[in-house]
Order: structure tokens, then sequence, then C-alpha cells
């Protein structure tokens, strides 16, 4: 079974448990309304639980689903949270209000003084704060460092649920069995998020020591930074994979940027190839050699690991080139390259793609020019051109990574080329969209 289908499943299973839990042992509610509430409550719980899971980069999930998933999947999980937390404690004041024969204002003044639900009702706004800056709109005016600092009072919301929880005795202390499940589920969750976010990668950090090695200007906004440390061979990383590099003492400590391995890890080295679009990307072209490095990962699963078939087909958009350069050095049997620029000048690393290709056999193809210029219109990735620069595409693995808008022009194509999904794979350079 596919693991995201394993994962969904396991995330049903708990609903049906919440649900058999709720119907079975928890006392009855006041009235109809009222167990709409806490029933609702109840989910908010596992939406939480389910959000850290996905966050905590663990990487089983992550070398199998990849983050990118993830991290779609985490906000979609998000907003759902989002109108979850807003009915539930509408349907909790309704149903006191109808037992109480009273109003909903006035249960609202009388819960807002009970710790519980005082903390309860600060975790609501936190979550209707974060997710409004989180809608598509207030994303795009953000800088990213802003929205992810606001997106941290999540966590602050998630303690204070996790407190309302606890005093809310009468579900969470139903039965031993309940009380069991939701400690279970809390600790999973918390103890999965410890490790994968802070554990895991100081230890690696202490063990590899991380410097900066050498930076290589490779064209005038795109550099590559070396790295060396101890014990490289034991790093589990693959071409294709990314970090989140630091560079403390250098850079502000909380600049933390995801760039994938321009090369496949050796054991000695890793390397880093950066387009300069903003402060900290343009920043890595003045490092001193020598600088401390913090480098959380590898994480993606945008690896050979998944590789279905014998041939394969690399499609390389801008600087979207680097990981797919790193899975080039490690792929081996009928390999096509498609690298397409704007402009020949713009297309980094491609003397190293070629003598790559030249070893293993493989077809490198340059598409340069803009899309639409010419006659007939420069299109290479609309179905019919892609099939006639591949025309065996269906039978490959195919591994894409560049600009969003291109990666979703190659991926359409291949669907209309009838690729099979798994034998797609796709990177996109793009965490939080
Ligand atoms: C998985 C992945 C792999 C990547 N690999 C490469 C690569 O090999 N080479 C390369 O040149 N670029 C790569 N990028 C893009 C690179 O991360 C951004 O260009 C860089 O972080 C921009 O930071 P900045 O501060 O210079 O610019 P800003 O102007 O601050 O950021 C520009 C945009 O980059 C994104 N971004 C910034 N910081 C982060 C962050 N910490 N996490 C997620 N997104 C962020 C945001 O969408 C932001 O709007 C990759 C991105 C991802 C998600």
């Amino acid at each position: 079974m596919r693991t995201a289908q394993l994962f969904w499943g396991v995330v049903l299973l708990n609903v049906a448990v919440v649900w058999a839990l709720f119907f079975t042992v928890a006392p009855e509610p006041k009235n109809a309304i009222l167990g709409a509430g806490q029933l609702l409550g109840l989910h908010v719980a596992l939406l939480m639980i389910l959000q850290l899971t996905l966050i905590a980069r663990l990487p089983w999930l992550d070398r199998r689903i990849g983050m990118d998933r993830l991290t779609s999947w985490h906000r979609w999980t998000g907003f759902t949270l989002f109108w979850v937390v807003l009915a539930h404690p509408l349907f909790v004041l309704a149903g006191y209000a109808t037992a109480y024969d009273s109003t909903m204002w006035r249960q609202f003044l009388n819960l807002a003084v009970m710790v519980g639900s005082l903390a309860g009702m600060i975790a609501l706004v936190l979550v209707v704060v974060a997710a409004g800056a989180s809608i598509r709109y207030a994303r795009r005016r953000l800088q990213y460092e802003t929205w992810h600092a606001v997106h941290l009072i999540l966590y602050l919301a998630i303690t204070l649920g996790l407190i309302h929880q606890l005093f809310e005795l009468s579900t969470f202390t139903a039965s031993p069995v309940a009380t069991a499940y939701w400690w279970t589920l809390w600790t999973f969750a918390i103890g999965a998020l410890l490790i994968g976010r802070i554990v895991l990668p100081l230890w690696r950090n202490a063990r590899h020591r991380f410097r900066v090695a050498a930076v290589v200007p490779e064209s005038d906004d795109v550099v590559s930074v070396h790295i060396r440390g101890r014990d490289l061979d034991k790093l589990p990383a693959r071409a294709g994979q990314f970090f989140i590099w630091r560079f403390p003492g250098y850079a502000r400590w909380w600049q933390a940027n995801p760039f994938s391995l321009s090369a496949a890890p050796d054991g000695r080295s890793l390397r880093l190839t950066a387009k300069a679009v903003g402060g900290a990307s343009a920043a890595l072209r003045h490092i001193p050699v020598g600088s401390r490095v913090f480098a959380e990962g590898p994480y993606g699963a945008f690896t050979s690991l998944h590789r279905t078939r014998e041939k394969t087909l690399l499609i390389a958009g801008g600087v979207g080139v680097t990981p797919i350069r790193a899975l080039l050095e490690e792929s081996a049997g009928d390999i096509v390259v498609l690298y397409r620029v704007h402009r020949r000048a713009d297309a980094v690393l491609l003397p190293e793609l070629e003598a790559l290709a030249r070893e293993r056999g493989a077809r490198v193809v340059l598409l340069s020019g803009r899309t639409g210029s010419g006659d007939p219109p420069l299109a290479p990735f609309e179905p019919a051109n892609l099939a006639a620069e591949v025309p065996d595409v269906a039978e490959r693995d195919v591994f894409v990574c560049g600009p969003p808008a291109m990666t979703s022009a190659v991926l359409r194509s291949l669907r209309a080329l009838r690729v099979p999904r798994r034998q797609v794979h796709a990177e996109r350079f793009s965490l939080a969209a």
C-alpha cells in the first residue's frame, strides 16, 4: 500500500475511534446541539495532533511523501481546523443556551471565567490570526519570515488547546480507555515534533559540524556553496534532496532557507547552488569560507528511491537544475535531460550537466527562448512538443523541477500524454504555497 493511503487510512481510523468513544463511553450531553459541539471539539484536538505530525519532519514520512506534499496537506488541514475551531464554540454556546434557557452571550460570559474555557477561547483567536496570515492574499504580501513568525503562535494555540481539553474532563477522562487513547495521541504528536524538529537536527549538526569549504560563483546571480563536515559518509542524504540551511554568525539566526543539493553527496562534501532572489540567497555570495553552517535535513522524496522504470526523463527549469544535476550524477540507464532556460547564458551548471551526460550516455537538450515567442509560438512543454522530443515519455520515470508555472505545465502535459502518476516526481521549490 502506498504511504499516502496508509497515512490517511490511519487518520480515518482515528476519526472512527473518536466517534466510537464519544458514542459509547462519554457522558450523555445535555442536548444534541451541545453533543455536536463536544464532538466538534474532539475533532479540533484530532486536527491539532494531525497538524503537529504533518510538520514534525519525521524522516520516515518525509522520504516517502515529500515535504512539499506534507506541507500542502498541513495547509489544507489548517483551513479545516479553522472552520471546525469556529463551529465548536458556537455549538457549545448554543447548546448551553438551549439547556439553561439563556442567551449565547450569557453563556459566553459564564465560560470566559473558567480557566479551561478561557484557554480554548484564546486558542481560537490565535488560530484565526494564523489562518488569516496564511490565506493567499495575505501570504503574498507578507515577507516569508514575518508570515513564519505569525505562524509560530499556533504552537501556543495548540498548548492552550491541550489545556482546554484537559479541563474538559468529561470527554478526556470518560473512561480509562479514552484517557489512554488521548494521551497516546498527544504523546506521539508532541514526541514526533520534538524529535523531528529539535533532537534530530541538533544531533546531526553536533555530529557533522558543517562548515563552508568554498564559495564558487556560477553566474552573475547564482553561487555554489561547498560544505564540509565530519563523518559525512554517515549522513543519510541522497541526490534530489534538500536541506534547510542557516549560517549562524553570518546571517541572522532566524533566517533559514531551503536549498537542494546540486551534487550527489559523496560522503566528503555537500554542495548547494542558489540563485539570488532576495536578501538571504544574495548574501551567500559573500559568506566567508570557514563559516559555521546549521543544516536541517536531508528532506524530500524527490529521489531515485521512487524510480519505477529503467528509463528516466529529467526536466529542469532555471535554477531547478540543482536537484536534477544531482540526480543525473546518481542515475544510470537510458536518460534524457531537458533543461529549460530563457537565455543560454542562464543555463547554470550546463557544462557539468553535459560532462555527466557524456559519461552516462545521456542526452541533454537545452530549450531556450521565451515561451510564446516566435512562429509557431515556443511551447516546449505542450504535449505534442514534449512527445516529439521524447517519444517514449510514457515509458519513463519523469523528474521535474522548475518554477511553479513551468512545473504545472509539465505535469498537465504528462497527464495528457498518459504518463502513469507513479512515474511522475516533482519538486516545486515552494513549501508554503
Ligand atoms: C524544497 C526547496 C528547494 C529549493 N532549492 C533551491 C535551490 O537548489 N536553489 C535555489 O536557488 N533555490 C532553491 N529554492 C528556493 C529558495 O529556497 C528561495 O529562493 C530562497 O529561500 C529565497 O530566500 P531569500 O531570503 O533570498 O528571498 P526572499 O525574497 O526572502 O524569499 C523569496 C521567496 O522564497 C521563499 N522562501 C524564503 N525563505 C523560505 C524558507 N525558509 N522556506 C521556504 N520558502 C522560503 C518564499 O516563498 C519567499 O516568498 C528551494 C526551495 C524549496 C522549497
